[in-house]
């Protein structure tokens, strides 16, 4: 599909389901998702506040009113996710923006979301991909709790919360394509690094909420799902869940050991560099896997860290 196609209608990966480029720091790094039935449509991730003319122009391409969008859904309020739904919201006039509970005071009064990015990544980036938040009120916001059913139309979407990245993640399983719409909860890649069956995933685990048992427990009961697919918002859609699911607990395990040594967060960023290149497929470059990675490299370097110092001081207690 041509680089205009997919701008303009994104690219189908079931039937009514929809991968949306973002655009979020360069093409095919963070997808939102569109879902489309009897007439009716839902938005799954945001990407940042620059996303929201491209998913506009994708409703468009694919004959979607504005005015049939019933639901907003960020999978989680990290801002490459929920940074555009504010801007998104004030397009949709009959949209309801759906999040985890924990997320939502995050919409209502980004402020504290706000700083918290600007401490981890910096005013310049944060001015640069991620501003100004857009709030959303209050009256238009539903908290969607773990086991509730979104309705799209007759399409069902089961909301399952999926901890570990962040409390505040969730993924919805379509029950139409047996397609898991994961957000985070599931591992982040990109293009080029394994397809089909094999892609290579990333378990990206920053801070300030990053918990392995929570990361470990999502990863069985995605595994007890049993989902065809998994489709995580980086990027390339997973055919095998199992055995990605299997790659994913290996490479955490190995990482959250790492982190009891390491005594610094550049060193253990290094560690994951080497240490999970055992993992890249064979044509894959260590260090072109650094460079594509780097992001994410460090956050979760920073978010293994974060999480066992935090154990450090609790146990000193
Ligand atoms: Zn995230």
């Amino acid at each position: 599909m041509s680089a205009v196609a997919m701008e303009t209608t994104g690219e189908t990966i079931a039937p009514g389901l929809i991968q949306i480029d973002t655009g979020y720091l360069r093409a095919a790094h963070t997808a939102a998702y569109l879902v489309i039935e009897d007439g009716h449509a839902a938005i799954i991730d945001t990407g940042v506040g620059h996303s929201v003319p491209r998913i506009l122009s994708c409703l468009a391409g694919n004959g979607i009113d504005r005015g049939a969008v019933d639901w907003v859904i960020p999978s989680h309020v990290h801002l490459d996710h929920a940074g555009g739904a504010g801007g998104l919201m004030a397009a949709l006039p009959n949209a309801r923006l759906g999040v985890h509970p924990s997320g939502e005071p995050h919409m209502v009064d980004p402020t504290r979301l706000e700083s918290g990015v600007r401490a981890l990544y910096g005013d310049a980036f944060f001015d640069r991909e991620y501003a100004p938040l857009t709030p959303v009120p209050p009256t238009r916001i539903t908290a969607l709790d773990d086991g509730e059913t979104v309705v799209l139309g007759g399409r069902r979407l089961q909301v399952i919360h999926t901890p570990g990245h962040a409390w505040h993640q969730l993924s919805l399983f379509d029950e139409a394509s047996s397609v898991l719409i994961a957000g985070d909860a599931f591992g982040a890649s990109y293009p080029g690094y394994g397809e089909g069956d094999r892609p290579f995933l990333v378990p990206v685990v920053p801070p300030p909420q990053f918990d392995p048992d929570a990361y470990r427990a999502t990863l069985a009961r995605i595994r007890t799902l049993q989902p065809r697919r998994v489709a995580p918002a980086h990027f390339p859609i997973i055919d095998a869940p199992l055995a990605a699911a299997d790659r994913l607990q290996a490479m955490l395990e190995a990482a959250v050991e790492w982190s009891a040594d390491a005594q610094t967060p550049d060193e253990l960023q290094q560690w994951l560099v080497e240490g999970w290149a055992q993992w890249l497929p064979a044509d894959c470059e260590q260090r072109a896997f650094e460079r594509d990675f780097d992001l994410d490299l460090w956050l979760t370097a920073e978010g293994l860290w974060h999480w066992r110092r935090k154990q450090q001081r609790q146990a000193a207690r």
